[in-house]
């Protein structure tokens, strides 16, 4: 803190030593342990425009919560501004002309609940827990990302509270450039107040999960892969490797079909008969409860350190440093996942939105997690260890909702080619860097 503020911070404001206030500093990483000055519990934009004037005119850092769901814990700061968007649950679905108007404190499953109630959904990532607005901000990538492509390219409009603290009314016509650095360039440029979507007919979907043993893992990873290459846009798969109850790696398949469930059946035929694998759970099922199947494995609470890049090509030598680093994994609830970005998502031109990373590939992510802090060593000392082993068969890009405090060059590696062009739309927009707090992008000027 450099000086005392010179205005008062009116309105529902959490200070240390009140009761909730512990509770409101808190986000998904445990790891995190930021005390904020104050903590502004926003319920408007105009809330949000006071924090944003008074954390500027005191010279304050800034930090900005949607979901508190990202593993760096930028939604924090030490003795700064906490911006709380929690409360800003607003929801409108229109399903006449297939949009929805979203506050950033919703969460995936408040979101899909209202959409699904209409048959449709925004495509958004794949745990229900999740915050809509980093998760959109960042790219969003889920099951629908093949036929529909990811979260930030449904984003059609928002409205957005400046450094200036003026609220803009963003879309294809009004403030284009601060749109296409929305799809994708993170928190950078303002506090979206509200999201506008583009809806698609969604579900029942044909989804569930196939599941192998150690000793077919190899086979069962190429045979997933190869598979993959040919299917159709509907079909979007997420490979995750943790250790069974015994202690033993185990791979799983899980699998979304987002088009008619018959043809899901045929088309997905092939890839149940490999192996066989030793549990099938695909069936159909509502949407709203395949995106809240995962919620059970990450606990709120517990300590998180993750280390991410994209995987393009599954070689041979890939395959075996994957299971390398699998056989590995300390014991608990860590695990290694690769999540399909393919189809539609893939094929949006690198410049065409901020999230440049447009090709068939996996998000591939290292997740270790545990909950007794003694543990912190070793699972740290894994996920870095089974980084540096993968790195070679990686993409020099990273996604950049999976980054943590990782410095300057990784945050290029999240923005790749879009880097320049993030810059100078952030000089336009904030270019005393007042949103810094995040994966941050230096405003430069034309
Ligand atoms: C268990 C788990 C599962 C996940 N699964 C997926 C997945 O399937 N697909 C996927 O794509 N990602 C996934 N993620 C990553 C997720 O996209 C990021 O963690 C994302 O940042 C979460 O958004 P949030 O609003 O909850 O985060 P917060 O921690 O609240 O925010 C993250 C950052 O976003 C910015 N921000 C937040 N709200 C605003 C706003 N309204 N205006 C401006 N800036 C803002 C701020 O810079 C903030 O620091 C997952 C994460 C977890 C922990």
């Amino acid at each position: 803190m450099t000086s005392q503020p010179t205005t008062d911070l009116n309105g529902d404001v959490l200070r240390p030593g009140d009761p909730d206030y512990d509770a409101a500093r808190a986000v998904f990483n445990a790891m995190i342990d930021r005390k904020p000055l104050a903590i502004l519990r926003c319920r408007q934009a105009a809330d949000v425009a006071r924090g944003i004037a008074f954390a500027r005119e005191n010279d304050l850092a800034l930090s900005v919560r949607g979901g508190g769901h990202n593993v760096a814990g930028n939604a924090v700061c030490d003795g700064g501004i906490m911006l709380d968007l929690s409360p800003m649950k607003d929801l409108r679905v229109d399903p006449d002309h297939l949009r929805a108007h979203a506050g950033p404190g919703l969460l995936l499953g408040d979101l899909d609940r209202a959409t699904q109630h209409h048959g449709l959904a925004v495509p958004l990532g794949v745990m229900s827990k999740t915050g809509i607005a980093g998760l959109t901000l960042g790219g969003g990538l889920g099951w629908l990302n093949g036929r529909y492509g990811l979260a930030c390219d449904n984003l059609v409009g928002a409205e957005v509270v400046t450094a200036d603290a003026d609220v803009l009314h963003v879309s294809e016509d009004e403030h284009a450039d601060l749109l296409w650095g929305l799809r994708g360039g993170g928190g950078n440029f303002g506090v979206v107040t509200s999201f506008t979507y583009q809806l698609h007919p969604v579900g029942p979907v044909y989804a569930g999960a196939l599941t192998y043993p150690w000793a077919m893992a190899a086979d069962a990873l190429r045979f997933h892969d190869q598979f993959m290459a040919r299917a159709p846009d509907e079909l979007v798969t997420a490979v995750s490797i943790a250790l069974d109850l015994s202690g033993v790696p185990q791979v799983s398949i899980g699998v979304c079909w987002c088009g008619h469930p018959d043809e899901g059946l045929n088309v997905l035929r092939p890839l149940r008969a490999f192996g066989p694998p030793v549990h099938d759970t695909i069936a159909p099922m509502p949407y709203v409860a395949l995106q809240s199947a995962p919620d059970a494995g990450f606990p709120l609470g517990w300590l998180h350190y993750w280390k991410s890049g994209y995987l393009r090509h599954l070689t041979d030598a890939a395959t075996d440093t994957l299971l390398e680093i699998a056989a590995a994994m300390p014991p608990g609830s860590s695990g290694i996942g690769m999540q399909g970005l393919r189809g539609a998502a893939s094929r949006v031109a690198v410049d065409a939105t901020a999230f440049p990373h447009r090709a068939t590939q996996y998000d591939f992510l290292i997740l270790a997690q545990w909950a007794d802090r003694d543990d912190s060593p070793r699972n740290i000392a894994w996920a870095r260890d089974s980084f540096t082993a993968m790195e070679p068969h990686l993409e020099h890009a990273v996604y950049v909702n999976n980054l943590g405090t990782e410095g300057p060059d990784r945050i290029r590696a999240a923005y790749g080619p879009n880097y320049p062009k993030l810059a100078e739309i952030k000089y336009r927009y904030d270019p005393a860097n007042t949103f810094r707090l995040n994966q941050n992008v230096s405003p430069v000027s034309q």
